[in-house]
């Protein structure tokens, strides 16, 4: 793992760019064929998105498809810098939301009538795949979160990035408008079936013990069930 203060490369051509709050972290796989964004983070997230870039000598027209992992303002607010060139990806659920600027859902409300709308190009389903050539990504429906959350699943080296799904230490983020408990719980032990080495969230640490995040999650949400929701949660609300 090689490192520079915004820069980590996780894996030969995955990095992490580390986004500060309240901007999610944005995940690049450098595949053989296309380059893939994984969550642009807030809008004025780009700058420093567009510095880690050149830093790996690219430019924001050789990213080819950036993927939302679900539909809050915090994962997808520089998407509008990158649409021009690249395909817009997001699960239909999230994308139902992001084209109409649904705020009561995304939190996102852009600040400039004259700035243009926000695309999506993929509407993505489960099991949806990237090949990437060295990487292979397949796209899992996790609602909870939202209805639209999505988990990326990396086979060749079993990696899960999550967005809001899961976090370090099963910490729950809070469910949001579209969201239910039910649904989360659900997804999670979905989850659970499948060989995952490394956890990449949206927010916070990595984690290398995602079992045990996993089953922290769903004793969280059942606790979050029971005490009628008077359980500690992490949120990413703020509106930027
Ligand atoms: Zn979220």
């Amino acid at each position: 793992m090689s490192e520079n203060n915004q820069i980590t490369e996780l894996h030969p051509n995955i990095f992490w760019f580390n986004g500060e709050d309240p901007s999610s972290h944005s995940y690049l796989i450098r595949g053989d064929y296309k380059n893939v964004l994984i969550d642009s983070g807030v809008d004025r997230n780009f700058s420093k998105l567009q510095e880690c870039l050149l830093t790996l000598r690219l430019k924001v027209s050789d990213i080819d498809i950036v993927i939302n992992t679900h539909e809050h303002f915090d994962h997808l607010g520089a998407n509008r810098y990158f649409q021009d060139y690249a395909l817009i990806a997001a699960h239909r659920f999230a994308a139902t939301k992001i084209t109409v600027e649904d705020r009561y859902v995304t939190m996102y409300k852009s600040g400039d009538l004259n700035e243009p709308p926000l695309r999506v190009h993929l509407w993505l389903e489960n099991r949806f795949r990237f090949d990437l050539g060295n990487y292979s990504l397949e796209v899992v429906h996790t609602p909870g979160h939202t209805s639209g959350s999505i988990c990326i699943y990396e086979f060749t080296r079993k990696l899960l990035f999550t967005g809001d799904t899961l976090f370090a230490g099963g910490t729950l983020s809070y469910i949001g408008e579209s969201g239910s408990v039910g649904d989360y719980i659900n997804s999670i032990s979905l989850l659970e079936t499948r060989k995952i080495n490394e956890l990449y969230p949206g927010h916070g640490g990595i984690s290398l013990s995602p079992e045990e995040d996993m089953k922290n999650a769903i004793m969280n949400a059942k606790a979050l069930l029971k005490n009628d929701g008077q359980v500690e949660v992490t949120s990413f609300r703020e509106v930027s």
